[in-house]
Formats: C-alpha cells, structure tokens, sequence
C-alpha cells in the first residue's frame, strides 16, 4: 500500500500540531514536527539547540541545512511507518525541494498538503494565549509573534503555490472549534 505522506501548513498558531495529534491516531502515521525536534535540542542543551535558540526566540527561521538533516534522521528512524504528517516542515522552498527528493528516492510522495487558513488577528491571540500556558517563550511576546508571521508570509506562503503547481494543494478553513476543523481534514483526505 502506498504511503500517506501528508504536509500540515499554516502560520503559526494555525492549529497544526492539535490537528497532528488527531491525525496521527486516526491514520496511524508518524508526527514529524520540526519546532518539536528544535524544542527537543534546546532541552538537551546539544550544540544545535544552542544555535537554534538564538534564531528561535526572534522569531526567524532556523537554517535549511539542520532542519533538513533532522526530517532525514527521523524518516530513517521510521522505514516501516504508514505515512508522515510533515508539521511546521518544509518552510523554505529549499526544504520543500529536498523533502520531495527524499521521498521521490523512496517512490513515497506527499500526497496532499492542506493549508490550515486563520486570520492574523486570531492567530495572535491564540499564540498569546498558548503562551500564558505553553513554556514557550516565543509566544509570550507579541513583536516575536508578528515576526514569526512575517517569516511565514515572506518565506513560507509561497509554498502554496509550489504544492498547487504539483495539484495538491488544498485550502482548509482553520477557524472554528477542533472538531469541525478535524472533521474539514478528514473530509478533504477522502
Ligand atoms: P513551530 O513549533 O513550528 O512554531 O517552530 C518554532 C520555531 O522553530 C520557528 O519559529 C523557527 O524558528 C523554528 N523552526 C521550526 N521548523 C522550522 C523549519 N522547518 N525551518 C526553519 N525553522 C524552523
């Protein structure tokens, strides 16, 4: 059977990594989100936590190359799994060409990417209030957060149009309660 390797996309605070975790138990696939990968180095204090953190907690991008060779580990780590949900990977076009080359070699390619779609605004609030309860500290400030969103627009929207030339990009709503937002994906998988 061919593999359901699904991207989830959106800015953040879109929802992506509630929406995974059904996702996951629902199809039996692997979560691969790269902020938990990062998150993960930083609490291990490794040299690439360290390096990451900086960009991290500015709201930039971490760069291609480490975020990269982290999705590459993990596959590696999970031959056998059933498929992927990419979350919060790829964000460059850099990293979405080197994700199909890696599954292109496997003859295991995305399936779909679906683009959770928030209004700014609520995104902020949201991620303000994730970040009275979350520990992360990237969103506790507000300038962070409109930084984080500017990286998305600039760097990682465009990456619609590099799925939709590929005929599968699609459109979700990403604004009402989990369980409409989840039953609009699993709806649109089919
Ligand atoms: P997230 O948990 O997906 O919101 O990611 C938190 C932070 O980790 C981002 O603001 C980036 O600094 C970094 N990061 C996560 N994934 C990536 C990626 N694919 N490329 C570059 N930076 C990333």
């Amino acid at each position: 059977m061919s593999k359901l390797n699904f991207v989830l996309f959106g800015p953040p605070g879109a929802g992506k990594g509630t929406q995974s975790t059904f996702l996951i138990e629902r199809y039996g696939l692997i979560h691969l989100s790269t902020g938990d990968l990062l998150r993960a180095e930083i609490k291990a204090e490794t040299e690439l936590g360290l390096q990451a953190q900086e960009l991290m907690d500015k709201g930039e991008l971490v760069g291609d190359a480490i975020v990269i060779g982290m999705i590459r580990n993990m596959m590696e780590a999970h031959l056998d799994a059933k498929g992927f949900i990419f979350d919060g990977f790829p964000r460059t076009r850099a990293q979405a060409e080197a994700l199909d080359e890696m599954l292109s070699a496997k003859n295991e390619p995305i399936v779909a990417m679906f683009a959770l779609e928030v209004p700014e605004e609520e995104l902020v609030k949201r991620l303000l209030g994730r970040g009275a309860t979350s520990g992360r500290s990237d969103d506790r400030d507000e300038a962070v957060i409109r930084n984080r969103i500017r990286e998305y627009e600039k760097k990682t929207a465009p990456l619609k149009d590099f799925y939709s030339d590929q005929g599968k990009f699609k459109s979700i709503d990403g604004v009402g309660t989990m369980a409409q937002i989840t039953e609009r994906l699993v709806k649109a998988i089919g």
